[in-house]
C-alpha cells in the first residue's frame, strides 16, 4: 500500500489542460513540424519527379549520342578497312600491263601486227599471264586503239580487232602515262577497272597494253553487309555498290561537258543518261558525316565518306539510323523504368522519413511529459514530505490486520521508534505501555473493529527512553484510490503537555487547600494542640493519681488531686475560651456584603479546584436578587468554604466506601443555593454525603466532636461562632434523598 494520496498540483493541472483542450505550446509545435515536414516532403517529391523526367531526357540524348558515335565509329572503322580491300583491288593488277610492254614480243607485235606467227605467240602470251596473275583480261592494243592481241582471243566476246580508242585509259596510255578508268567494257557489257601502260620503240609510244578487273568480289562483300555500301566517280557518279537501282546514278549535278565526256567515254554504257540517286542529303554540323533520306522506303541512313583521293573515287558506307532511334527508346525505357524505380524509393524514403519523423516527434513528446509528470511527482513528494515533516500530529496507517503500513515523523519522533522499526509491526505495538497493556489491546480492537469512539481515545504510551507519553488517538476508515477500504489511519496528538500541567494544577491545589486548611483550621489546631497537649497530660496523670488514690482510700489526697485535676480542666476550657475570644476579638470588619458574591469567591479560592479533585460537579443554585447580608466578608467566606470543604469529604468518604463494596458510585453534585426569606438571607451547602445521623448530629457543633481520624472536631464550632458572632445562626440537617444541608441565615442588611 502507498502513502495517502496527495491532491494533483498545478503541474497536473497544466498537463491536463493540454490534454483537453487549447492549443498548447508543445502542441502548435508539433502541428507546425508536421505542416514543415508535409512541404519539405511535398517539395523533395517534386524535385526527385523533375529528377526522374531529367533523368529520362538525358538518358534518350545520352543513349542518341553514344549509339551515333558507336555507329559513326563503326563506319569509319569499315570504311578503312573497305577503303584499303578496294586499293588492295585497284593496285593488284596495275604491274601487269606495265610488265606485259616490256615483253619483247609485244613490241613485235606491235611493230608487225599482220604477222600471224607473232600475233599467235603474243595471244598465248597474254593468255598465259592473264591465266597467272587472275585478272579478267590482258590485251594489246596498236597507237590507234585496235587491239592487236587478247587473253581472250579464243572466246567469243574476244577483244580482238575491237577498237578502245575513246577510252581514257587508252588515252592517257598513248601519252606515256599509266592509265587507270573504271567503266562498263565497250565489248562485254561488263564493269570492270581498267589500268593500261605505254609500250615503247626507240622512245616512242607504239602501243598500249590494258588490263581489266572484275570488282564483283568486292561488291559481293559489300553485299553481305547489312546497310548499302557505294563507291562514286571523281564526278559523283555512283558505279559500284550493294544496291543495283542506285548504280550509274549522280550523287550531285554534272556539268555538260561532264555528261558529255561520260557519253563519249562510254564508261557506263552507250545508253547512259544521268540520273539522280533517290535520297535527300541532310548535313549535320556535329556529325563526321551526312545523313541520307529515302522518301520512297521512309528510312533514314547516316553515310560516312571515304575519300579515295588516289583513285579519284568517294566510298560511302551507311548505317541505318533506326538502330539510334531504338538505342533512344530502349534508354527511354530504361530510363523510365528507372526513374520509376527512383520515384518508389523516393516515396519509400520519405514515407519511412515521415514514419520515422513522427517516431522521433512522439518519443520527444512522451518524453516531455514524463519529464513534466516527473517534476509533478517530485513537487507533489517535496510537497507532501514538507507537510508531514511540519505535522506535529501523528500519522499512522494501519491495514485491516493491524499491520502498520506507515507512521509519519511525528509519530516517530512521540515513541521514539523509527519508521522502520515501526513499519510491519502488528499488536502489541513496541510503545504499548506495559502498565495499560489491557487498555491497549482494548483500544486496539475497538478501533480495528471500526469502533472507535469519534471523540478519540485517551492513551499511555511508553517512549522508547522509558518516558510515559499521554496521546489522544482519532481513527478513521483508510480508504484508496478505488474507494475500497483498506486500513486504519490514526492521527495522534501527543497531550503529555497538557496532562503535565494538570497535575500540576492539582497539585497547586492541594498544596493551596492544605495551605488554606492551615490558614483557617490548621492554625488553631496547632496552637491548640500544643497549648492543650500539657493540660490534657496533667489531666491524664491527675485523673490516674485519683484513681489510685481512691483505691487506697487516702481521700484528702485524693481531693487534692481532683482539685489540681479540675484546675487543669479549667485551663483546657481556658485555652479553648480564649480561641473562641480569639475569634469573637478577631478584628471584624463588619460591612455589607452579598451572599452571592461570597459564594462566587469561595469557589474561586479553593472549592471549584477541590471538587474537581474529588471528581465532584458544583452545581450554583443562586437568587436572583440581592443577597446583602452585614458581614465580615473573609469570615464569611472562611465559614462557605468550610462548609464547602465538609461536604466533599462526606462526599470522598462515600466514593471509598462505595469502592471498598465494590457497589457502583454516581457522579457526585455540591449544590449550592442561596434565598431569601421574610428578611433573612439563606445560603445552604448541600451535598449526597452519608448525611448525619442522629448520634452525630446532636454532637456536630460541640468542639473536638470529629467522626474523621485525621479530624479535630473545631470547624462547625469555629463557624458557629463566626456565623452567631454576624448576627446570624448555622444550621444543619438531613437532605431528602440522602445527604445533609447546612445552611447559614444572616438578616438581610438594607440595599445600599
Ligand atoms: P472535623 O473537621 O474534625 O470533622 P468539624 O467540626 O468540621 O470537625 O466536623 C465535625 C463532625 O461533623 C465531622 O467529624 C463529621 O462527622 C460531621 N460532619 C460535618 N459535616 C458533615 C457533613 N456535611 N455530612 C456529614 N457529617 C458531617
Amino acid at each position: 500500500m502507498g502513502p495517502p494520496h496527495i491532491p494533483a498540483m498545478p503541474m497536473d493541472e497544466r498537463v491536463t489542460d493540454a490534454a483537453h483542450g487549447g492549443t498548447p505550446p508543445a502542441q502548435s509545435a508539433t502541428t507546425f513540424s508536421r505542416l514543415r515536414a508535409a512541404l519539405r516532403g511535398t517539395g523533395s517529391m517534386a524535385a526527385v519527379l523533375g529528377v526522374a523526367v531529367l533523368l529520362v531526357l538525358g538518358a534518350g540524348e545520352w543513349a542518341t549520342r553514344d549509339e551515333l558515335d558507336t555507329q559513326w565509329d563503326n563506319l569509319r572503322r569499315s570504311g578503312e578497312v573497305q577503303a584499303l580491300a578496294l586499293r588492295g583491288v585497284a593496285t593488284r593488277y596495275s604491274y601487269l600491263p606495265f610488265t606485259a610492254a616490256q615483253q619483247p614480243l609485244v613490241a613485235a607485235l606491235l611493230r608487225d601486227p599482220d604477222s600471224r606467227s607473232v600475233r599467235d605467240a603474243a595471244n598465248t602470251y597474254l593468255q598465259t599471264v592473264n591465266a597467272h596473275a587472275g585478272s579478267d583480261t590482258l590485251y594489246v592494243m596498236d597507237a590507234n586503239g585496235l587491239t592487236l592481241a587478247s587473253s581472250n582471243w579464243n572466246t567469243p566476246s574476244s577483244f580482238v580487232d575491237q577498237n578502245y580508242s575513246n577510252r581514257p585509259y587508252f588515252r592517257d596510255a598513248l601519252q606515256g602515262l599509266a592509265g587507270r578508268f573504271y567503266g562498263v567494257g565497250k565489248t562485254t557489257g561488263e564493269p570492270g577497272l581498267f589500268a593500261s601502260a605505254p609500250v615503247y620503240d626507240d622512245g616512242k609510244v607504239i602501243g598500249v597494253v590494258a588490263v581489266k578487273v572484275q570488282m564483283q568480289p568486292i561488291v559481293d562483300t559489300w553485299a553481305q553487309l547489312r546497310d548499302p555500301v557505294f563507291l562514286a566517280d571523281e564526278r559523283g557518279i555512283l558505279f559500284l555498290g550493294s544496291v543495283a537501282p542506285w548504280l550509274y546514278k549522280t550523287t550531285r549535278p554534272l556539268s555538260a561537258q561532264d555528261v558529255l565526256q561520260v557519253q563519249h567515254d562510254e564508261q557506263y554504257g552507250a545508253r547512259w543518261a544521268p540520273q539522280p540517286v533517290p535520297w535527300q542529303v541532310r548535313q549535320r554540323d556535329d556529325q563526321p558525316g551526312v545523313e541520307l533520306k529515302l522518301p520512297s522506303s521512309g528510312k533514314n541512313y547516316l553515310a560516312f565518306e571515304e575519300p579515295l583521293p588516289d583513285l579519284g573515287w568517294t566510298l560511302t558506307l551507311t548505317a541505318d539510323s533506326k538502330v539510334v532511334a531504338q538505342a533512344r527508346q530502349q534508354a527511354w525505357v530504361l530510363a523510365t523504368l528507372a526513374s520509376g524505380l527512383l520515384v518508389l524509393g523516393a516515396l519509400y524514403w520519405q514515407l519511412r522519413e515521415r514514419r520515422l519523423q513522427e517516431n522521433r516527434q512522439a518519443r520527444i513528446e512522451l518524453e516531455q511529459r514524463v519529464l513534466e509528470r516527473t517534476h509533478a511527482l517530485q513537487q507533489a513528494q517535496a510537497f507532501r514530505q514538507s507537510m508531514e515533516d511540519s505535522l506535529l500530529v501523528g500519522m499512522r496507517a494501519r491495514d485491516l490486520e493491524g499491520r502498520i503500513v506507515y507512521v509519519n515523523a511525528a509519530m516517530c519522533d512521540m515513541v521514539g521508534y523509527s519508521a522502520d522499526e515501526l513499519i510491519g509491526c502488528l499488536p502489541p505495538y513496541p510503545y504499548w505501555h506495559p502498565d495499560d497493556l489491557d487498555r491497549h489491546w482494548n483500544d486496539s480492537d475497538t478501533a480495528l473493529a471500526g469502533k472507535a469512539a469519534p471523540q478519540g481515545n485517551e492513551n499511555r504510551l511508553r517512549h522508547r527512553n522509558g518516558s510515559d507519553v499521554y496521546t489522544m488517538f482519532y481513527t478513521a476508515q483508510l480508504i484508496d484510490g478505488d474507494g475500497k477500504h483498506i486500513g486504519w489511519m490514526s492521527s495522534v496528538v501527543d497531550i503529555t503537555a497538557q496532562k503535565r500541567a494538570e497535575e500540576q494544577q492539582q497539585q497547586r491545589e492541594a498544596q493551596l487547600q492544605r495551605v488554606q486548611r492551615v490558614i483557617t483550621v490548621g492554625e488553631m489546631a496547632s496552637t491548640l494542640a500544643h497549648e492543650l497537649n500539657q493540660p490534657l497530660a496533667a489531666l491524664v496523670n491527675y485523673a490516674a493519681a485519683a484513681r489510685s488514690l481512691a483505691a487506697q482510700g487516702k481521700t484528702e489526697l485524693l481531693n487534692d488531686s481532683l482539685t489540681a485535676l479540675s484546675a487543669q480542666a479549667l485551663r483546657a476550657a481556658d485555652i479553648v475560651g480564649r480561641i473562641r475570644r480569639w475569634v469573637r476579638q478577631h478584628p471584624e470588619a463588619r460591612e455589607p456584603c452579598d451572599l452571592n458574591a461570597a459564594v462566587d469567591q469561595s469557589l474561586d479560592l479553593l472549592l471549584r479546584a477541590e471538587a474537581r479533585r474529588h471528581g465532584v460537579v458544583v452545581r450554583l443554585d443562586l437568587a436572583q436578587a440581592s443577597l446583602q447580608v452585614h458581614a465580615d466578608r473573609v469570615l464569611l467566606e472562611q465559614v462557605v468554604l468550610n462548609l464547602g470543604l465538609n461536604a466533599l469529604q462526606a462526599m470522598q468518604a462515600m466514593q471509598t466506601a462505595a469502592k471498598a463494596l465494590h457497589t457502583a458510585t454516581h457522579p457526585q453534585e455540591l449544590l449550592l443555593r442561596t434565598t431569601t426569606d421574610a428578611g433573612q438571607a439563606s445560603l445552604q451547602v448541600l451535598d449526597r454525603g452519608p448525611g448525619l445521623p442522629p448520634e452525630i448530629a446532636e454532637r456536630l457543633f460541640e468542639p473536638f466532636f470529629t467522626t474523621r481520624s485525621d479530624g479535630l472536631g473545631l470547624g462547625l464550632n469555629i463557624c458557629r461562632s463566626i456565623v452567631e458572632s454576624m448576627g446570624g445562626e448555622l444550621l444543619a440537617r438531613n437532605r431528602e434523598g440522602g445527604g445533609a444541608i447546612f445552611e447559614i441565615r444572616l438578616p438581610q442588611a438594607p440595599t445600599p
